[in-house]
């Protein structure tokens, strides 16, 4: 199987290396290219209108550091990366714009293979297939 242009997200928790791995052998195979997203979900969301300050200076350290670890995160990796992404927004919803704006073949996604109810409904991986335009590739993660 052939992919042009590889998109892997990565939530840049101890894991996300593990997934990369498989990113990168798979990418090196079928000659492709390989970009990263990260998405920051805005401090809104969580605290929406409930706390009496500012959040866009907290949250702009937020996405500089993603930024940094991000870029950081692609120059550890055997491959060179194309593109990093660093977007804030609704994780499952970015990854899919990004995939959409930057001709994505293919996604890779974390996947901890839970079980019962929180397999179907918990997983960014789940949220990720659904409405993908593009085939999606979800690596168990172990532990
Ligand atoms: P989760 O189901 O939230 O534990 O996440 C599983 C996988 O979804 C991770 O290994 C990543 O591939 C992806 N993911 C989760 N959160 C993010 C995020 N904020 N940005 C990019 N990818 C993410």
């Amino acid at each position: 199987m052939s992919y042009e242009h590889i998109l892997l997200a990565v939530d840049l928790t101890e894991e996300s290396q593990q997934v990369a791995e498989k990113a990168v052998i798979l990418a090196q195979q079928s000659s492709s290219t390989l970009s990263l997203v990260h998405v920051i979900e805005p401090l809104s969301f969580a605290y929406g209108g409930d706390v009496p300050m500012d959040l866009s200076t907290i949250q702009e350290q937020l996405d500089e550091h993603a930024q940094q670890r991000l870029t950081e995160f692609a120059a550890q990796q055997a491959m060179p990366i194309k593109q990093t992404h660093v977007v804030t927004g609704h994780t499952e919803s970015e990854i899919h714009r990004i995939a959409k704006e930057t001709d994505i073949d293919l996604i890779v996604v974390g996947s901890h293979g839970r079980h019962g109810l929180s397999l179907l409904l918990g997983s960014t991986a789940n949220g990720v297939l659904h409405g993908a335009k593009c085939d999606v590739l979800a690596v168990r993660v172990k532990g």
